[in-house]
């Protein structure tokens, strides 16, 4: 190719085409657009549910929206020796819809530990880090953890036992159990405004969360001073819980298979639970009867915490330690009760200490919301430090971009369960390390991974526990944006941790092949933690710092949660109040980042430096031989004249001619001539642009640019100028709008720029980003000398040598280990 142009159309009707010389070989294709053509642009409510009376299509809950409200009565009786629960609920269900129910679906998740359960049945061999099918010469592997985890459920019945359902008349209500779900049918229809009362006793034996894994279960202490042992229990998706009937679903039908987690109804709570009289108890809601279950000492403390600069213990190391070392046959019952909360979940033990402190937040929804910590001496001074500052902090920052704190009580609990999230109470797994000189200390890793948890799981009281979105579906909705807001309350805390939820944390996962839309329900996701953490946390820091900038998408997401807080937000209903309230259009950002597995990768091909011809051809054509001869020459001609080769018409100056003295590039009154017609013909306006664009001499420059990774994004190009300044320019994705694999972009400066970067920064999360420089870098890396070593299989084994070995007496083996 020869001429490389750029049309430039003034709005006008007569054209002026000003042309740019350029080296060759530069092209502007053209997409193809039949086949597998994909319009990365195209309106997303093509996919979204069509907008209804339920829900709006700018994404708030429409005029007729509604949802369920089921209140809960119960009393539990923990049996701490045989680790079982017993209890007898009542459940209250309103019925809000405008539907009339023949029937009510009740969750039993204690189900999926049934050795039947669908979960259990389900389960492969092999995609699981418990288990490893191996490869040539390599055995296929079981850990000993899920050994132990069969001989558990193989040695304990586990799953609810239901003895009765009745109505509030006390008659028996027949009922259907299917998995984790229960159909119980009512007496009568129930009428759209009307209520009904269910009445359930049931019980089911604890497991032993080390040992089955889940959200909950206890764990045991063998090494405590107490004769047995002392237990630590965790207790949630404890009680038959109604299941959610929604206006987009209906009856939620997906059993609980262990990722998708819950989907809730709102009610109120009265639960009491009868403990051993030396445990103390933690749970959803605020303590009802502290006179009977705390000694006015402990009381007391209580009351001082509300105003304390630093949290107070309510109950002491000291006291934990020491009831720690008996138990009791007392009992004694606490009463909790909490308000328009989506779950309920408590903890007990009588190894926990507990601290509290006031969080003053103002307002008039909740202006002191006691912040608690309920920990064991395992986990030692790394709670006492940070646990309930932790809670605090969460609240502070949590609640800039949503919504006051709405509950009583916020509590971080030590137990079995790494992280957990349920309304006003969290399960956070962080510990110390027992030394040898009897204190504990814990490592830099443990110390962030105490920090970090306790802000995400107090963070999901925010996220799903009040913005009630539907979790068996959407995981990426509670655990995406509660990790983008874990990563800001993260970076306030202390920017050195790092919280990975950066662009540049996710490009491996990006670019793997692994991978499965956003947008995939819950149970079916692969790789949870990056597919619905990281991804989607990453996504939203990309759509706040680079495409909507802080303001509009602050302003846009706190909507969101203000529009949806005890309500039950659809994917949808996120999508198009973030385009709804930031006024910008994102169809193309949610079908890139959520709904594909596309990458970003943004390769600058090439630049051209373009000059402004002047039409003068006094002034272009010596421009244009100077190019000419700027080219390399011949090293046929440059040898032969190293060999001091004379040409024919050298050896002839005799006979050169015309043409000899000049070249294709001599203008002449022709030219002229032609210059001053293109002049005359020229509007006074298009004179006066022309002219003053010749007298400027600006540098012009077309960067070819090519979308390797499919994901469309906004190129963030950074110039660095020949006297070393840098500056940046935003080009917004829309430039892929037409041809999302190739673009070229024209670029004028008034400096010259000697060399262009794409993002960086690492904004963007591009995944290759050795491709973003023109001209290239090279790559700074690394290369270790090594010593090479032999295998040693088992031909390679001296089984002579190895014969002569003495057995190691147990002495001796105690010997190695210290
Ligand atoms: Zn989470």
């Amino acid at each position: 190719m020869s001429m490389y142009k750029t049309r430039f159309w003034w709005a006008c009707a007569s054209i002026a085409l000003v042309t740019f010389s350029l080296p060759s070989a530069a092209t502007a294709s053209i997409q193809q657009t039949k086949g597998n053509y994909e319009d990365k642009f195209r309106q997303l409510d093509e996919v979204l549910p069509t907008p209804n009376v339920y829900r709006s299509a700018a994404g708030e809950p429409g005029e007729n929206y509604w949802q369920q409200k089921a209140d809960y009565k119960i009393e539990a009786r923990l049996d701490e020796k045989n680790r079982r629960l017993d209890a007898a609920e009542t459940i209250t269900y309103q019925n809000n819809s405008p539907y009339t129910l023949k029937y009510i679906w009740i969750q039993l998740d204690q189900n999926i530990f049934r050795n039947d359960s669908r979960a259990e049945r389900s389960a492969t061999f092999g995609s699981h880090p418990d288990t490893d099918l191996g490869g040539i010469d390599k055995p296929a592997r079981i850990s000993l953890g899920q050994l132990r985890r069969q001989q558990f459920m193989a040695d304990n019945e586990l799953g609810f036992a239901i003895d009765e359902i009745a109505n509030s008349e006390g008659n028996a209500l027949s009922f259907t159990i299917v998995g984790t779900n229960m159909r119980v049918d009512l007496a009568e229809p129930l009428a759209p405004g009307k209520s009904t009362t269910l009445a359930i006793d049931f019980g089911f034996n604890i497991i032993e969360e080390d040992a089955v894994g889940g959200r909950s279960g206890y764990e045991h202490f063998p090494d405590d001073a107490r004769e047995g042992g002392n237990d630590i229990f965790l207790i949630a998706q404890w009680y038959p819980r109604v299941a959610a009937f929604t206006d987009y679903e209906a009856w939620t039908n997906k059993e609980f298979l262990g990722s998708g987690e819950f989907t809730m109804e709102f009610g109120d709570f009265e639960v009491a639970i009868d403990v051993p009289a030396d445990h103390i108890v933690s749970a959803t809601g605020e303590l009802q009867n502290p006179d009977q279950v705390l000694t006015e000492q402990q009381q007391r403390r209580l009351e001082q915490a509300k105003t304390a600069q630093r949290p107070v213990f309510v109950v002491t190391a000291e006291e934990a330690l020491e009831n720690e070392k008996a138990g009791t046959d007392e009992r004694k019952v606490w009463r909790f009760a909490a308000e328009n909360v989506r779950d309920f979940a408590w903890a007990s033990s009588r190894k926990f200490m507990w601290d509290a402190k006031g969080y003053q937040q103002g307002g008039s929804v909740q202006p002191l919301v006691m912040a608690m910590s309920f920990y064991p001496k395992e986990g030692g001074d790394l709670w006492k430090k940070y646990s309930t500052e932790s809670v605090i902090h969460t609240m502070e920052v949590y609640s800039r971009f949503s919504f006051d704190y709405p509950y009583p009580t916020s509590q971080s609990v030590n137990g079995p369960v790494g992280g957990m999230e349920y309304p006003m109470i969290t399960f956070n797994g962080p510990r110390t390390e027992l030394q040898d000189d009897g204190s504990r200390t814990y490592s830099l890793a443990e110390k962030r991974f105490l920090i970090g948890v306790v802000i995400h799981e107090i963070g999901h009281i925010y996220f799903p526990m009040v913005v009630n979105s539907d979790e068996r579906q959407w995981t990426w909705m509670d655990e995406g944006l509660n990790s983008f807001l874990d990563g800001v309350a993260g970076r306030e805390w202390d920017p050195s941790i790092p919280w990975g939820v950066e662009p540049r944390s996710i490009v491996d996962y990006m670019k793997s092949s692994v991978q499965v839309p956003i947008m995939t329900q819950s149970d079916s996701v692969l790789r949870l933690g990056p597919n619905a953490y990281s991804k989607p946390a990453a996504a939203l820091n990309i759509l706040r710092e680079v495409i909507l900038g802080r303001d509009l998408f602050d302003f846009a997401f706190r909507e969101y949660a203000q529009r949806w807080m005890f309500k039950r937000p659809t994917p949808a209903d996120f999508f198009r109040t973030m385009e709804e309230a930031s006024g910008v259009d994102l169809d193309w950002f949610w079908r890139g980042w959520f709904y594909s597995t596309d990458h970003v990768d943004i390769s600058l091909d090439r630049v051209y430096k373009l000059q402004l011809d002047t039409k003068d051809p006094d002034i272009d054509w010596q421009r244009r031989r100077q190019e000419q001869a700027d080219k390399p020459v011949s090293y046929f001609v440059q040898r032969n004249e190293a060999e001091g080769r004379k040409t024919w018409v050298e050896m002839n100056p005799d006979v050169r001619d015309y043409h000899d003295e000049n070249d294709r590039f001599t203008v002449t009154n022709k030219q002229r001539n032609a210059y001053q017609s293109f002049l005359d013909k020229l509007e006074p306006w298009e004179r006066r642009v022309f002219d003053r664009a010749i007298a400027e001499n600006k540098n012009y420059y077309v960067l070819d640019f090519s979308n390797l990774g499919g994901l469309v994004m906004p190129i963030l190009l950074q110039m660095t100028y020949a006297d070393g300044s840098t500056e940046d320019y935003r080009v917004p994705a829309e430039i892929w709008r037409r041809n999302a694999d190739n673009v070229s972009k024209l670029i004028v400066t008034d400096k010259e720029v000697v060399s262009f970067a794409v993002d960086p920064n690492w904004e963007t999360a591009d995944v290759d980003i050795e491709n973003n420089y023109y001209p290239r870098k090279i790559i700074p890396s690394r290369i270790e000398a090594f010593k090479y070593e032999r295998g040693t299989d088992h031909i390679s084994r001296d089984l002579m040598q190895e014969a002569k070995t003495e057995l190691k007496t147990e002495e001796d083996q105690s010997d190695d280990e210290s």
